[in-house]
């Protein structure tokens, strides 16, 4: 077990959430931030679906989390959305005193058919500015390990810097498990010109299956350790969620001990394990 030195500064931490799709759905993920506002995070963000399917839970799911007076930043995907959507969009969000993005490219749902006006996030970062000046402040994904479908890592590198220089304030990881990666990754990025924090991504693990599913889909490697440890708990959820908890936090430490600017919890809508890394944190 990882023993953590509870003195040690705390860092700023925000949550991210997607929208329920049912009366209950909401009802939980409210009980849900009510159990994790403790934590006093720097805002959370919420999620929006594949070209935009989920746009009014993402809207109304940021609401709800302004209402409770904590910052909230909704994702916003340009993929499939025309200049004269996205403006309307920009409009609705300054007009709900939203002052936060996540900007992103997003992926088509299958059956989708083209790109829309906007081929990658940095055009969707460059429109926002044009649009609207400095009156959002704009976060952007980044992948320590790769964007699956880019061509290779010094291309992926160099798309990121475009979307830094478009006008990004800050960028959020996909979730890693692999310091060395956040660390070279960063390392290549401000060579590169691109000097914005880099806030890692955490995605506390809970559920095996679900886990190596997903990463597998979004291109995140689980390390063969990790694997192979997961795999041999069988169903064992205890025994899991107690691996999960020591792997995550024993991460969480590192980052803070090299000074991240800050920690991004993907929640999946659940209080308990971001709570007990942030406790093991000291926090
Ligand atoms: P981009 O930065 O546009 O990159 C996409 C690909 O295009 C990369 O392979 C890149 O190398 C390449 N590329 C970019 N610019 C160029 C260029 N000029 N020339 C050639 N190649 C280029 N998805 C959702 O649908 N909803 C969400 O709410 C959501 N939230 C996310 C939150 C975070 C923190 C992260 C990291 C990802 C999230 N995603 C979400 C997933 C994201 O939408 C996908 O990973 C998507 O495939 C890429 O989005 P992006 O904004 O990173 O794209």
């Amino acid at each position: 077990m990882t023993t953590v030195d509870p003195t040690q500064q705390r860092l700023p931490i925000s949550f991210e959430f997607f929208p329920p799709k049912t009366p209950e759905g909401v009802d939980k993920l409210a009980a849900v931030r009510q159990q994790l506002y403790p934590l006093k995070p720097e805002y959370c963000s919420v999620t929006y679906g594949a070209g935009g399917s989920t746009q009014d839970g993402t809207i109304q799911t940021v609401r709800a989390i302004l209402a409770e007076g904590c910052d909230a930043a909704p994702h916003f995907s340009c993929i499939g959305a025309s200049k004269a959507s996205v403006r309307e969009q920009l409009a609705q969000f300054k007009a709900e005193g939203i002052t936060r993005i996540v900007a992103l490219r997003g992926d088509l749902p299958s059956g989708y058919g083209g790109f829309g006006e906007f081929k990658y996030a940095s055009e969707l970062v460059a429109f926002i500015r044009e649009e609207t000046g400095s009156h959002f402040h704009i976060e952007v994904g980044a992948y320590p390990e790769m964007h699956p479908q880019a061509r290779n890592p010094q291309a992926d590198l160099q798309a990121y810097v475009t979307k830094v220089k478009a006008g990004a304030d800050v960028a959020i990881t996909q979730y890693f498990y692999n310091t060395d990666a956040y660390f070279r990754f960063v390392d290549d990025a401000e060579k590169a010109g691109a000097t914005i924090p880099v806030v890692p991504g955490i995605m506390p693990i809970t559920n095996a299956s679900q886990l190596l599913r997903f990463s597998d889909a979004c291109g995140a490697e689980i390390p063969r350790w990790i694997r192979t440890r997961l795999e041999g708990f069988g169903d064992d959820k205890a025994s899991i969620q107690a691996f999960g908890l020591d792997v995550v936090v024993d991460l969480c430490d590192q980052l803070r001990c090299a000074g991240v600017p800050g920690l991004h919890f993907y929640s999946m809508n659940q209080a308990t394990a971001v709570k007990a890394i942030c406790e093991r944190l000291g926090w």
